[in-house]
């Protein structure tokens, strides 16, 4: 008996015991999958099972033909469509009520890949990680991508969507030629030197100017760069930004910003990935370590101590990055499965603020006061905020960085009860007209939080991207929420 007690004291004992629990602790966590999706009997949602919708019909097909017959019929029935990729917009963008959805995950072949040119030719439905794996035993790599792979083609380029790489500029601005299936059902050829106005409404267009059939990219090389972390006060980080662009060193780049209560909007790491000199032709990486992450974000989806605790346990882990090698490939897929949420009474979103590089220090300031630094006990709770860097724009009409931006990507989670809804609807109101006033934008792919007035004051060139919409989709054939929401006058967010 002395020696069984003398056994269970023994921090060995007591430590092998903590070790043992984590391991079936994580052993038996369920990895689930949001359920989300077209479908023809049920409502239709996209990732966030917000705004559910009957549809009339969804389309599959590897026909282009086919897809031209559709869009033909349509513009005589008076028939709405929508297009979809993965949909991972959030805001009813690739649906719309009694509509028909063309489908495009089946039109994804790598159709390429010019090694000398350095361009790859992708039908629109192929995901990031399809082309990556069709360049990467060129030595290749994308030059401008979502800090994940798991997107499509066609709907990364229809929000013009930006991620680490802090040099090539915009997506739009890698796109070299593509085949379009316009909303009047011709498929026509476009490219830089003949066709920028169609490019321009096309690309960041949200799906409303025709099929993106397939593209042609520029790509890069598939250097390995070493990674390098620091930590920073939120008022260092402007300069800090402007000496890594000053250095050709610096190729990549992103930032995170502290949620928890103790650090709130003070605390910052900073991870770059800087040239090596060499380039890598055989590694992509795959989804690690899924179930420790899951854990450590859950932690710190119960805010207060434990937010505090997931942010040095995140601080720790960055600093153990320090001087580890990636390839430029690699770090463009991230890791995605730990994060989803799937909760029936509350739901996690993105949004994300556009604030101009000069303007960063006193917009921290002002956030601080608007936002509560401890949100354990609120319904509105905020997970995480990354920030990077985005260069200004002038390729696409829907354009949220007419000058150089910082991008703050924020992951919400607030409950789906009416009550809820209308908080996070007032706090993100809030956070939108402070960032207007620093002369910031917001990102179109989300949730519509954002009033009519707001849209039109961070989007002031949507009045000719109307005009544009109904010269070029005469019978306003590609319709979906996005567009009814705030660029008609049916629209409900007013
Ligand atoms: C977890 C997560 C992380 C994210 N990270 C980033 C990020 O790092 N950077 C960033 O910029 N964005 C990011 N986003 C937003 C993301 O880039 C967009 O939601 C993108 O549209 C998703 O691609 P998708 O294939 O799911 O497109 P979908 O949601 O299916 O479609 C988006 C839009 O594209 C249109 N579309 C789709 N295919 C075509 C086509 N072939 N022709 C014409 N129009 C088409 C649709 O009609 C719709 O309007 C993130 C989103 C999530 C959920």
């Amino acid at each position: 008996m002395q020696l069984l007690t003398k056994i269970t004291q023994n921090p060995w004992f007591l430590g092998m015991l903590v070790l043992l629990f984590t391991v079936v602790v994580l052993w038996n966590m369920p990895i689930e999958k949001r359920k989300y999706g077209l479908s023809q009997s049920n409502l239709t949602t996209d990732y966030t099972g917000l705004l559910p919708e009957k549809i009339q019909r969804v389309i599959q097909t590897k026909n282009r033909n086919e897809l031209q017959e559709i869009v033909k019929e349509a513009n005589t029935t008076g028939k709405k469509i929508s297009i979809a990729g993965l949909q991972h917009s959030q805001g009813g963008h690739t649906y719309y009520k009694d509509g028909i959805v063309l489908d495009m995950k089946t039109f994804n072949k790598v159709l390429w890949v010019d090694a000398k040119k350095k361009t790859v030719r992708v039908e629109s439905g192929a995901t990031w990680e399809d082309v990556q794996e069709a360049i990467i035993p060129y030595g290749l790599a994308l030059k401008v991508t979502q800090s994940q792979s798991i997107f499509t083609i066609g709907g990364s380029l229809s929000v013009n969507a930006h991620g680490r790489d802090i040099r090539f500029g915009s997506m739009a601005s890698t796109v070299k030629e593509m085949t379009l299936l316009t909303p009047t059902g011709e498929i026509i050829e476009l490219n830089r030197n003949d066709h920028e106005e169609w490019m321009k409404y096309v690309l960041g267009g949200y799906g409303l100017f025709g099929v993106i059939l397939d593209v042609t990219l520029e790509l890069t090389d598939n250097n390995v760069y070493t990674i390098q972390t620091k930590k920073l006060k939120t008022d260092e980080y402007e300069g800090y930004v402007r000496n890594i662009l000053d250095s050709d060193m610096t190729a990549m780049h992103y930032a995170r910003i502290s949620v928890a209560p103790k650090s709130f909007l003070d605390e910052m790491y900073v991870i770059d990935y800087n040239e090596t000199g060499k380039t890598d032709n055989k590694t992509l990486k795959k989804d690690q370590a899924i179930r420790l992450s899951k854990l450590a974000l859950d932690a710190g989806r119960q805010g207060g101590l434990l937010e505090d605790l997931f942010w040095s346990s995140q601080k720790h882990y960055i600093q153990s990055l320090d001087g580890k090698e990636i390839t430029r490939n690699n770090a463009m897929r991230s890791e995605s499965t730990f994060m989803e949420y799937t909760k029936t009474d509350s739901v996690e979103v993105l949004q994300e603020f556009f604030i101009p590089v000069d303007s960063f220090e006193e917009y921290m300031s002002s956030l601080k006061e608007l936002l509560p630094s401890n949100d354990k006990n609120e319904d509105f709770k905020i997970h995480n905020i990354t920030v990077r860097y985005v260069k200004q724009d002038n390729k696409t009409s829907l354009n949220y960085a007419r000058e150089d931006m910082f991008g703050l990507v924020v992951l919400i989670q607030h409950g789906v009860k009416q009550k809820n809804m209308d908080r996070a609807k007032e706090i993100i109101k809030k956070w939108t007209d402070l960032t207007s006033e620093h002369g910031g934008t917001y990102y179109l792919p989300y949730y519509p939080y954002q009033s009519q007035e707001q849209f039109n004051k961070s989007y002031p060139e949507s009045a000719s991207f109307r005009i544009e919409k109904r010269r070029r989709d005469p019978n306003e054939v590609f319709q979906n929420l996005f567009y009814e929401n705030y660029l008609t006058s049916r629209g409900n967010v007013r």
